[in-house]
């Protein structure tokens, strides 16, 4: 069967409603997969479902089904509106995955709003660490192991992780000396800061963040898994910042620890290791002037 068909006949399978392709539209503005807007008709011909849609090789329907499973996780929390995902499969010669389409605007969301249910979703707290299956960052593997233990779940499966990729990658010397000097040190930062395992995006740079036709908040594209609340709040701030009025918010649901300032930069590094492995580049060099800012604040 033809791929729309097949993502057609799944569309009307699960929502149990007549689907038939009335318009498609491809979407920019992603960094992997390819995008589409497609709307349908019902048996009585109006044009009353809009579905977003994600395109991959069928290798990359791994990632979906944990992007589905992450989505449905946001959702849940009736926190702060995430796209509702829908179904996710392989089709013909492609991996996909549909969710809601949300008219997004450019706008962007209301700062307040965006703090306060963000702070509501971090509010939301299990046991452990990690999550129940691995998903992805870009196109990194990330692994979600549940931990008990948060320092060892940053050491092994974030900084860890990404510092044997980018020894892989070329990024060896300095960067692996000093890097494995932090990995033994950073224990130090949570001497008297317990984090609790909460609900984070997990890629929550400002591409990720938009509003709705109502002005209300949407968040998208995560990499879910439960860990300290710091870590999605340190990349708000990696790419510019979500500004003064977001954090006040934020912090007035769920109080900032003094201690942030000095972990965002251990949590940044994730991120940025991240991209010198998906991009080469300078990015070694500012993953190791942040650990350099960090060995010093240890010292
Ligand atoms: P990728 O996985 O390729 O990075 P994104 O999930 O970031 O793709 O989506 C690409 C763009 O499509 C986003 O920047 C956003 O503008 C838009 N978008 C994402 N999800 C939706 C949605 N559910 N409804 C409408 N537009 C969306």
């Amino acid at each position: 069967m033809k791929l729309w068909d097949s993502i057609s006949e799944s569309i009307q399978s699960v929502t149990g409603k007549p689907f038939e392709i009335a318009s498609q539209q491809s979407i920019g503005g992603g960094c992997i997969n390819e995008a589409y807007k497609i709307t349908g008709k019902t048996a009585t011909g109006e044009n009353d479902q809009a579905w977003f849609v994600k395109l991959n090789q069928t290798s990359g329907l791994k990632m979906f089904e944990a992007e589905h499973k992450g989505l449905q996780e946001l959702s849940n929390t009736n926190t702060i509106r995430v796209p509702k995902p829908l179904c996710s499969g392989v089709a013909e010669n492609k991996a996909y995955l549909v969710m809601e389409y949300i008219e997004l605007t450019s706008r962007g969301a209301d700062p307040a709003q965006l703090g306060q249910q963000l702070a509501a979703m971090h509010q939301v707290t299990t046991k452990q660490f990690g999550y129940v299956c691995d998903n992805t960052i870009g196109s990194t593997p990330q692994v979600n192991t549940p931990e008990k233990d948060w320092v060892g779940f940053w050491q092994r499966h974030r900084l860890g992780y990404q510092l044997q990729l980018a020894a892989r990658k070329g990024g060896g010397g300095g960067l692996q000396r000093k890097g494995e000097q932090l990995m033994d040190q950073f224990s130090a930062l949570f001497t008297d800061y317990r984090p609790k395992a909460s609900l984070l995006h997990g890629d929550l740079w400002g591409g990720n963040c938009s509003s709705d036709c109502e002005g209300s908040p949407v968040i998208y594209d995560p990499a879910v898994y439960y860990g300290d609340h710091e870590a999605d709040l340190a990349m708000t701030e990696l790419f510019g910042g979500f500004g003064h009025t977001f954090y006040s918010a934020y912090a007035d649901v769920f109080p900032i620890d003094a201690g942030y300032p000095v972990r965002k930069t251990l949590y940044n590094l994730y991120h940025i290791l991240n991209h010198f492995n998906l991009f080469g580049g300078g990015y070694a060099a500012q993953a190791e002037s942040m650990i350099d800012h960090l060995l010093v604040e240890l010292s």
